[in-house]
């Protein structure tokens, strides 16, 4: 089976690796450089308790694709070589400023501990205890132990490489502009130059980008871009220890000892500019919890667009209305987190199998006039 792979983006190199590995025949088409827009630019958390806004089909999926990241990291460096420095255990502490911050993550700890998630309330001093770097003005917090993060930019560049390895192509600086059809079935893609790739079936992983590529106009699956931005600091290493969340923002600690800060959600079109407002704010919610960081060398700042879907969902599986044709975009804030398992749902979709979680809150098919 010959398959196309639109965007090499964290989700279009996983599901590459996953169908090179079944044995297909796999190329991947990417406008600019692998893995260089919200893959990159993303902070890495794998942490469905802090990213998920409450309970339902969502929340199941993001802890269902934390369990799959873990079961597939191992062959993922293995074949790869490469090491995405999981920081299993690292945890999240979800910190309250303030009585109404303490009411908010009362709530949140209330829902977690209904679906089974381990989530423990604990004091500031007990927090302090657990990060000393934490602010005197920490009142109150939650203890997520199963939290974890990794380098985004590594995993990105793991599931290329693996995929490369495992025989898949990779084409850069080839935009593809449109998809084409034959008789109603998904027949290739047009590049920007003219050009035509044949193929069997195509996947649809271009991120924010998804719906500008022309010929998918009857599936009404439309992205728009949210921008986020993150400022990052040196600090020395384990000076943070779990990643830390306010209602206000985060921090997140890599093994070298930055510190990434974030983050803003933006309606700025496809600007990926650094603002001094979106600045402002990360930095404000970053030092109210680590008053250190006011001390610490800046880095740098970047920012990356999220691709969302109009109900903020990502969108798994066969286009309505044209077969051979797949999406897998989407994934907004959690795509790092949902890499792996969107690699093995799409392969199970693709070869006839079942996947391994109910995903049709994610089909494509909900954006239907007729679903609505
Ligand atoms: C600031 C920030 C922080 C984040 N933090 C986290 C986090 O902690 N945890 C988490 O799970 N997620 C996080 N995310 C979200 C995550 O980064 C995204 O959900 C994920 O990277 C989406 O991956 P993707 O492969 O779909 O998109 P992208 O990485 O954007 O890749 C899409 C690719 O498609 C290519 N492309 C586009 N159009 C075309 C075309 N016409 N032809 C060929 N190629 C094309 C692009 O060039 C690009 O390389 C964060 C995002 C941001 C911005």
């Amino acid at each position: 089976m010959k398959i196309l792979i639109i965007g090499a983006g964290i989700i279009g190199n996983s599901i590459a690796w996953r169908m090179a590995r079944a044995g297909a025949d796999v190329t991947i088409v990417e406008r600019g450089r692998a893995g260089q827009e919200a893959s990159w630019a993303a902070a890495g958390m794998i942490a469905p308790q802090a990213e998920a806004e409450g309970p339902g089909p969502f929340l199941r999926f993001c802890v269902e694709a934390k369990n799959a990241f873990e079961t597939i990291l191992p062959e993922l460096i293995a074949q790869s070589g490469i090491d995405p420095e999981y920081d299993k255990g690292s945890g999240v502490l979800y910190v309250a400023l303030n009585e109404a911050d303490r009411a908010e993550l009362a709530a949140r700890a209330a829902w977690q501990r209904e679906a089974g998630l381990q989530v423990e309330e604990i004091g500031g001093e007990r927090a302090r205890q657990i990060t000393p770097a934490l602010s005197p003005k920490v009142i109150h917090a939650l203890y997520m132990p199963d939290e974890n993060r990794v380098e985004n930019r590594q995993l990105t560049q793991a599931f290329l490489i693996a995929a490369l390895k495992a025989g898949a192509r990779l084409i850069e600086d080839s935009r593809v502009d449109a998809i084409e059809t034959r008789g109603g079935r998904f027949s290739g893609l047009r590049l920007q130059g003219g050009e035509l790739i044949e193929a069997d079936a195509a996947v649809n992983a271009a991120g924010s980008w998804a719906s500008v590529i022309r010929g998918t106009e009857a599936d009404h699956v439309r992205l728009h871009p949210v921008r986020g931005q993150i400022v990052c600091f040196q600090a020395r290493p384990n000076l943070v220890g779990p990643s830390i969340f306010s209602l206000r923002g985060y921090a997140v600690p890599r093994r070298d000892g930055r510190v990434l800060a974030g983050s803003t959600r933006e309606m700025a079109r496809w600007s990926k500019d650094v603002t001094l407002e979106g600045m402002e704010s990360i930095v404000r919610a970053a030092k109210d919890m680590l008053p250190a960081l006011a001390t610490m060398r800046f880095r740098e700042a970047w920012a990356g667009l999220r691709p969302a879907t109009a109900d903020f969902l990502p969108v798994l599986g066969p286009s309505p209305s044209i077969p051979g044709l797949y999406y897998a975009t989407g994934h907004f804030r959690s795509g790092i987190l949902l890499a792996a398992i969107t690699g093995r749902v799409l392969e199970a979709m693709i070869t006839g199998g079942k996947p391994c979680t109910d995903v049709t809150p994610f089909s494509a098919a909900r954006f239907m006039p007729s679903a609505k």
